[in-house]
């Protein structure tokens, strides 16, 4: 039985709402990589114990959207300034074929540890860097990167039957699969991957990329059907911009979140990236189905798509969570940063739709509705409920020991912070990571990963871009 204490924290957020978002006591106790007991403990004879003074304990993050292969690829001043569409064309789809199974492992390397140092415990990975035929199986190096740095992985398999753009001559590494070859390929990767446990370290999601531009409406209800019977979750992008609102509206005559309902798309096992774009009628549908977003804020600034309407999904009932998106459109894909705007930017979103009181409106209150602890919240139990990880999530009794422990002693940013527990999204930059633990198991100890050298990740990184900017 291995047991460790970690003692006299500043402050243990919990991932929970209300008055639980925060534990009474300052010690934690894990026990066979569960948390065990959180309140005033005292040590065992011989037990391991981690000095938690000067620090705040939260629950390690869940990031529910990545395209982990882009981490070669930011600030490509070719889509540098473009707008979603323009971008799309110009980074990942010119790019991409570019890339060898090399550079594709070290890009889920750089990305991994990235959200690693960032305190992230779980990561799902939209990844749709497939083709009919391709010579190595990206799937497993997505999850042997992630199980060799300790991380839960979670692989969204993405992919196409359609072109885009439609009717151009393609390289062959952006040729749209056959709905037969990707099922063929979905069952296989639930064979040899899916776990179903509420801990699981490895789980499959069923992800053509869009519901609107992949796959043609039967074909998705095909996917949804076979995904549901196999027990796996669906996930894809929605309503990134206002594009998805004319194309829906041009080809099936409807909004996108009502077309997702035609095609068996929605629902507590259905998440989506983005929802940037929604009328107050999808905004209620995607709440009594119980949808999920994964908010991005990042890549939704970047791309210039606008801000998604998070506190109204959530009052509709719909589940929140966070992703960081790609490297290629937010080249600060890690979860400090990117809970850090979440936090900022659904308040500034809230100040946005503020009316005047003599106007009938609420006045300046309406931006004052998203706290840290809501951040915190969706962040990490909000990232383990879309994903169906029910062991993972929040720092209560019983749950895996997934923990990111942040000082905020020894970094100025932090000091004179009346509630230091807020410290690590309130002040964003690049938070002073004690350690990450994943099912108890040590991941990250004082900012660094054991035996793994940065700088030569680095130096292999530069070569890869100079490599690939060479093969254009
Ligand atoms: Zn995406």
């Amino acid at each position: 039985m291995t047991s460790f204490l970690i003692r006299s924290a500043t402050a243990i957020l919990t991932g929970l709402e209300g008055s639980a978002a925060r534990a009474r006591g300052e010690d934690l106790r894990v026990r066979n990589g569960r948390i065990h007991e959180i309140g005033q403990l005292t040590p065992e004879p011989g037990e391991r114990q981690i000095n938690a003074t000067g620090c705040v304990v939260y629950p390690s993050w869940v990031n529910t959207h990545h395209h982990l292969f882009q981490s070669l690829l930011k600030g490509d001043p070719m889509g540098q300034n473009a707008t979603l569409t323009p971008w799309l064309v110009a980074t990942p789809t010119r790019l991409r074929p570019l890339m060898s199974e090399s550079d594709f492992r070290l890009a889920a390397r750089i990305g991994l540890l990235e959200l690693a140092l960032s305190g992230c415990g779980t990561v799902a990975d939209h990844n749709y860097h497939y083709w009919p035929d391709m010579p190595y199986d990206g799937s497993a190096i997505l999850f042997e990167e992630a199980a060799k740095l300790g991380l839960r992985f979670v692989l969204c398999r993405g992919g196409s039957t359609l072109p885009r753009p439609p009717d151009e001559a393609l390289p062959e590494a952006s040729r749209p699969e056959t709905l037969d070859g990707f099922l063929q390929d979905i069952q296989r990767l639930a064979r040899e991957f899916h776990d179903p446990a509420p801990d699981s370290m490895r789980r499959v999601v069923v992800a053509p990329t869009t519901p609107t531009y992949s796959m043609q409406p039967e074909e998705l209800r095909v996917t949804a059907a076979e995904a549901r019977k196999l027990g796996l979750r669906l996930h894809s992008h929605l309503s990134e911009t206002v594009q998805y609102h004319d194309f829906v509206h041009q080809h099936h005559g409807m909004k996108p979140v009502h077309f997702c309902e035609t095609v068996h798309w929605l629902g507590p096992d259905v998440w989506f990236a983005h929802l940037v774009k929604l009328d107050p009628d999808e905004i209620a549908l995607l709440g009594t189905t119980r949808t999920g977003i994964a908010h991005c804020p990042q890549s939704n600034g970047r791309l210039g798509s606008g801000i998604a309407p998070v506190r109204q999904l959530e009052a509709a009932g719909a589940q929140v969570s966070i992703g960081v998106d790609g490297a290629a459109s937010n080249e600060a894909a890690d979860m400090i940063s990117e809970t850090h705007a979440a936090w900022l930017m659904q308040r500034a979103r809230g100040g946005q739709g503020a009316t005047a009181v003599h106007r009938g409106g609420q006045g300046e209150g309406d931006a004052a509705a998203t706290t840290v602890e809501d951040v915190v919240r969706w962040g990490s139990a909000g990232g383990a409920a879309v994903l169906g990880l029910d062991a993972v999530g929040t720092l209560e009794p019983g749950k895996a020991a997934d923990l990111a422990i942040y000082g905020v002693d020894r970094d100025p940013r932090y000091f004179g912070l009346h509630d230091p527990a807020i410290g690590p999204v309130a002040s964003g930059g690049t938070a002073d990571l004690r350690y990450l633990f994943v099912g108890g198991k040590e991941v990250v100890r004082d900012g660094r990963v054991p035996n793994l050298d940065v700088m030569e990740l680095g130096r292999q990184s530069r070569e890869a871009v100079k490599a690939l900017l060479a093969r254009l």
